[in-house]
């Protein structure tokens, strides 16, 4: 299971057409890596060392206590500590994301980072190889701003001849999105103008904010 990205269906993610569908796969591999680190992971030593080590993050820890049992967690968290007890407190463990002190190390972080790499060159190829997939993807509502970024620096895995194609592509659906966004967000400020006379609707501009943070973040703002 450990790396196990190969089975995620990447058409079927793009199915629903509801936000950003890059989110949805890093949350499916999110949610995997929480399950495994909480279940079969704890029965690997190997594993159990680097988690030892290294530790999660606030949001990791976070869904970790959501999804299992406080004892199982009880379990993880009492051999870190022991664990940064032997290395000494002052000792930060060094991971691709904690180069400055303070910073926490995450072993779900970097597994994901790892792995959303390889996923997201995999929806670049799906796009060159398959006409489905490739109206599909024009059919999304949107794709957020970090993944645009995202599938645009990995679009050199697509042929010279098609790239710029999907980059346009890729560009427009967030390009879209963003102006949306923009106009939703002026309304909303708008409706606090001394001069509105409380007559115009909210319209879509009651949650732009929570949505434009979403958008920017990947995350959604209570997550
Ligand atoms: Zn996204
Ligand atoms: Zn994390």
């Amino acid at each position: 299971m450990r790396d196990d990205i190969t089975s995620i269906p990447i058409s079927e993610v793009f199915e629903p057409k509801e936000g950003c569908p890059v989110c949805r796969l890093r949350d499916m591999l999110e949610e995997r890596s929480v399950t495994y680190i909480t279940g079969a992971a704890m029965m690997e030593p190997d594993v159990r060392i680097e988690t030892n080590k290294k530790g999660f993050c606030r949001h990791h820890y976070g869904q970790m206590l959501e999804n299992s049992k406080q004892l199982t967690i009880a379990l993880i968290l009492q051999s870190h500590l022991a664990q940064i007890v032997k290395d000494g407190v002052a000792n930060v463990p060094v991971g691709k994301k904690a180069k400055q002190h303070k910073k926490d190390t995450c072993f779900v972080c970097e597994k994901l980072e790892r792995n959303m790499e390889h996923i997201v060159a995999n929806v670049c190829i799906l796009w060159e190889k398959e006409k489905e997939f490739r109206n599909l993807y024009s059919e999304q509502p949107f794709i957020c701003l970090n993944h645009c970024r995202d599938l645009i620096a990995a679009s050199d895995k697509i042929s010279k001849k098609n790239r710029k194609e999907f980059q346009k592509v890729t560009e427009k659906l967030t390009v879209d999105h963003l102006v949306e966004l923009a106009g939703d967000l002026k309304h909303f400020c708008d409706m606090f103008d001394y001069r509105s006379n409380g007559e115009e609707e909210w319209g879509n501009s009651k949650d732009s904010v929570e949505r434009t943070v979403h958008f920017l973040t990947t995350r959604e703002v209570d997550d």
